[in-house]
């Protein structure tokens, strides 16, 4: 079903999406795993679960497989990322007809972050420099409904902050983006505030809250200065204290991310797209709290 369509329905039954995040397993046993996880959160009935792509040529085959799988498999319906790393036209348009052949409905659509090794996106010859390229691309396959990225904390390399990332997704929608869906961040007020200029400039479409469980504090503090989300002092009090207790690191993620969630939904959030990162055990739980 595309997107737009599960969107609309949800709007119209006055409840919020809620999907999940995966990423293409590098080994059997990973894959094992991944197949369990979507297994356990089948149960919730997401509305739809996204698989992301990476930079390299074998990783992107198992974004295809995967979601190919999901798709043929399974009773859920998938989103598959693409980017503009590494891949020229001719590329993309291939992968695209191979997704159309199948029956894939839905396209996650994205520059991309450098591949491993480099320390900046180059676009390739005959590529594309911007996911806004790609949104109209994609759009012109006529096949699909089409996600972005957005970032209510501004993107690393925006030199204008929010202003950059708004203009930016304003053209997205125009270019044909029906949804957005945002980097993780743990400062509602951010969102709000993003929320409200891109009201107030047009963006129309549903900017859909990408929501991280906290598993591991430390790799969360590195992440999160490389992809611009902050960390609120009240959340560093909590963690900071218990970081080396896996335990009740993952049993503080959950509290805090349901009390995200709670305060997003009574806050009228068209949809929650959880980053389960092939682990089921937190979104399961958060959204058993929900
Ligand atoms: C929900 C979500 C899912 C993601 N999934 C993946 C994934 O599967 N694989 C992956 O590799 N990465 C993924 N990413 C990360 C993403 O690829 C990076 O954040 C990347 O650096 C930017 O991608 P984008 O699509 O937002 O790019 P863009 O929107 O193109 O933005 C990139 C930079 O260029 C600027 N910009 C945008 N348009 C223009 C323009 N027309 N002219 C001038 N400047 C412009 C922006 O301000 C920004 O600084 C994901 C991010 C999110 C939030």
């Amino acid at each position: 079903m595309l997107l737009e369509n599960i969107l609309a329905a949800k709007k119209k039954a006055g409840e919020s999406s809620i999907s999940f995040e995966f990423f293409p397993p590098k080994t059997d046993k990973g894959e094992a795993n991944l197949w369990q996880c979507i297994q356990e959160l089948s149960q919730l009935n997401p509305d739809f679960v996204s698989v992301t792509y990476g930079a390299g040529g074998s990783t992107q085959d198992r974004t295809r497989r995967i979601v190919e799988r999901i798709k043929h498999e399974t009773s859920l319906e998938p989103m598959a990322h693409l980017t503009c790393v590494g891949s020229t036209q001719e590329d993309l348009a291939e992968l695209l007809g191979q997704y159309k052949k199948s029956g894939m409905k839905n396209i996650l659509a994205l520059r991309g972050d450098a591949p491993e090794g480099a320390d900046k996106f180059e676009a390739v010859k005959g590529g594309f420099s911007y996911a806004t390229d790609l949104v109209k691309f994609v759009r012109e396959q006529k096949a699909f409904s089409i996600a972005v990225a957005t970032y209510p904390e501004g993107h690393p390399e925006s030199a204008g902050g929010m202003a950059d990332d708004l203009r930016y997704l304003k053209i997205k929608q125009d270019e044909g983006a029906i949804a957005a869906i945002t980097q993780y961040f743990f400062d509602n007020d951010a969102y709000y505030r993003f929320r409200e200029q891109a009201e107030k400039m047009g963006i129309t479409i549903p900017i859909i809250p990408g929501i991280m469980p906290i598993g591991n504090y430390e790799q969360i503090v590195r992440f999160s200065k490389m992809c611009g989300a902050s960390i609120p002092a009240w959340l560093h009090e909590k963690m900071q204290p218990v970081a080396d207790d896996l335990g009740a690191v993952k049993a503080m993620g959950i509290e805090v991310a349901t009390q995200q969630c709670q305060n997003l939904l009574a806050n009228d959030v068209a949809g929650l797209h959880i980053y389960a990162l092939n682990k089921s055990e937190a979104s399961l739980a958060i959204c058993k709290n929900l």
